[in-house]
């Protein structure tokens, strides 16, 4: 399933609320009542700061240094004036004898915009140039912040000096503005060199910057220890270690750090909330998922466009496409992202006239789609079997939108064309793709070769995979099923064989459950759970009823096509096997069990699951490495093809 948010939106999340958190502390548009621009609100629009300027003028205070400082404060402040500095620049030249309010509120504007070095530059002029007042203390912080933002390390370096050498290394704004542009430097070491060198000033800012850098380094355990050390933690404190978590993929820890903050009665930003929602999506933890909706209903939260498309995601990832698409159908403003996930999510449903439905729309109403969109369509024809559409697809977005396909969409043509029999075609894509084609695309080939019982491309194909990528143990099991299939036994035990030998790793095979509010996650063979013994008799109990009613396990480890899971385990045992039998367990009769599975479901849970579902009348949803099976009297969504 394509990954729909980026990191980077979450990270500048993180960057952002760091500098609101810095700016606001001090120097906001404090005006007196006779001004006129007492009136603005604390972000103003650009429209907003245009009137009040238009209104000093017209009082005749154009040329007033500290009046002009506020508005470039105003300016700084604004949501809507962040590329161009040429506004700013032409009310600050227009100030007869600029003041120190005045040029920090310059500088302060130039860092926010498109060209931060200006604002090193308009410092550098104060330095030299008589005309302008020398730096003081609140110069300092916005400059850093420009240097941060343009990642001007060596002039950063210099200003640092300055600091040291006017003085100000006490000043506990220009240290956290240090510890932040060492931090977006990559310099850690630094940050926390400078965090160090003076315990006596620190505010919370300090600790969130410390904390934000180690996050964004990935050195969370240096992050959680000095968490625990803080003596006062606000809600950034809180999205700093929750984000930094996620992106570390550490998901489950984050979402204990959410469970922690609302122990607290702490109230979430919307940051937070996106996050932990795409955490739980991740893990496909409905539960989870669920829980933060309501706790977003019950706190009012205001219901952004970020924060619909995250629950759209969520319910998608976790198996609830009708509750996405009533979300989706609901929102009053969609942005291309909105989109694009539930593009996304009907496509891994296998709804793939649906999505392409969407699509269509979704260009209609003027959007331009994006790779990811593509992703989206590329899948639902590959799921649907659409090769026409897929053609046509992958065509018009390389010839109408200029869109250079990557990997993933080279991954969705292949497959659809494989699965269809079209292998040469898919060959013939694959050998024109100019960088190195990712290993998974032979491996989807492969896989359409064992399908379609292609035994000499296929042979090629996984000699050159295992070449490619020697330590990947599926490209064995595929290779040597393909053999068994054609009965070449010999090849079969050569293939197995070679892969003991060359110790292809296996990665370990697992499946999680979401009961009573806790994450139980199940390895093949797995005697941990606190409720192991009752597990154990209920997949005795599985076993007998099924058999009763005439399945018959498929033991053979070489038509076993499990692609990483432990063959050694008995089948059995397999962990999604134990997440149902748990699920069964704990859950009422008639209620749906939701399996997440991290590599594929192989074929005898597969017939398992069916079987279940008919036998115990249960509707069994696994979402596994690579789509959704929904099991329900005796079928799969997947109609066996996966
Ligand atoms: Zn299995
Ligand atoms: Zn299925």
């Amino acid at each position: 399933m394509p990954s729909i948010r980026s990191t980077a939106k979450n990270a500048s999340f993180l960057c952002h609320h760091l500098l609101i958190q810095t700016q606001t502390c001090r120097y906001s548009i404090a005006t007196t009542l006779q001004s006129p621009l007492y009136l603005l609100p604390e972000s103003p629009s650009l429209q907003q700061v245009k009137q009040a300027h238009a209104l000093t003028v017209t009082a005749g205070l154009a040329d007033d240094a500290t009046m002009m400082g506020h508005l470039l404060a105003a300016l700084a402040l604004s949501p809507s004036s962040t590329s161009s500095s040429d506004y700013p620049l032409a009310v600050f030249r227009r100030i007869h004898n600029a003041n120190i309010f005045a040029t920090n509120n310059m500088i302060r504007c130039l860092a926010k915009g498109e060209t931060p070095h200006d604002s090193v530059t308009l410092y550098v002029d104060m330095c030299r140039s008589s005309l302008l007042p020398k730096p003081n203390n609140y110069t300092f912080p916005f400059v850093l912040q420009a240097c941060s933002k343009a990642l001007a390390i060596v002039e950063g370096f210099q200003i640092h000096a300055h600091i040291v050498r006017l003085g100000f290394a006490h000043d506990v704004y220009v240290r956290n503005a240090l510890i932040h542009f060492y931090s977006a430097c990559h310099r850690t070491e630094s940050s926390r060199y400078i965090f160090d060198e003076n315990s006596q000033s620190r505010d919370v800012v300090t600790w969130n910057s410390i904390l934000a850098a180690y996050a964004r380094d990935g050195q969370m355990g240096l992050a959680e220890k000095l968490f625990a050390e803080m003596p006062e933690k606000d809600v950034i404190s809180w999205s700093t270690m929750i984000m930094g978590h996620v992106q570390g993929g550490h998901l489950e820890r984050g979402l204990e750090c959410f469970r922690e903050m609302r122990e607290r009665k702490l109230r979430p930003n919307e940051a937070i909330l996106v996050t932990i929602l795409s955490a739980s999506a991740q893990l496909g933890l409905l539960e989870h998922g669920r829980l933060v909706h309501s706790t977003i209903e019950s706190l009012n939260f205001p219901m952004s466009v970020s924060l619909n498309t995250a629950l759209i995601d969520m319910y998608a990832k976790c198996g609830c496409i009708e509750r996405s698409k009533e979300i989706f159908e609901k929102m009053a403003h969609k942005d291309v992202w909105s989109w694009n996930v539930m593009i996304c999510g009907l496509a891994a449903h296998g709804l793939g006239k649906e999505a392409l439905a969407l699509f269509r729309w979704f260009t209609s109403e003027g959007f331009r789609p994006v790779n990811i969109t593509f992703v989206g369509v590329l899948n639902a024809c590959s799921r649907a079997g659409f090769v026409d559409e897929g053609r046509h697809y992958f065509k018009s977005m390389i010839e109408d939108y200029g869109i250079e396909p990557e990997m993933e969409h080279y991954g969705c043509m292949v497959d659809l064309l494989g699965r269809a029999g079209f292998i040469a075609e898919a060959l013939e894509l694959i050998e024109k793709i100019t960088i190195q084609p990712d290993p998974v695309l032979w491996g989807t080939l492969l896989g359409a070769c064992k399908i379609h019982g292609l035994v000499e491309l296929g042979e090629t194909i996984g000699k050159k995979l295992i070449q490619l990528d020697p330590t990947h143990d599926g490209h064995y099991v595929l290779l040597a099923s393909i053999y068994a299939k054609a009965r070449k036994w010999e090849d079969v035990s050569r293939v197995r064989r070679m892969m003991v030998d060359r110790g292809a790793n296996k990665v370990a095979g697992w499946s999680l459950i979401e009961a009573q509010g806790k994450v139980h996650r199940f390895i093949a063979g797995d005697k941990e759970h606190e409720r192991s013994p009752e597990i154990y008799q209920m997949l005795e109990v599985i076993t007998n009823r099924l058999s009763e009613s005439g399945y018959l396990p498929d033991i053979s480890p070489i038509l076993h096509d499990i692609q990483e899971e432990e063959k050694e385990n008995v089948i059995k045992e397999h962990s999604e096997r134990l997440a149902i039998a748990f699920g069964m367990l704990v859950t009422e009769i008639g209620d749906c069990i939701r399996i997440v599975k991290n590599l594929r479901v192989c074929w005898d849970c597969h017939e398992v699951s069916k079987m279940i579902s008919k036998v115990f009348e249960r509707e069994i949803i696994v979402r596994d490495g690579s789509r959704f099976h929904h099991f329900r009297e005796g079928y799969c969504s997947c109609h066996d093809f996966w």
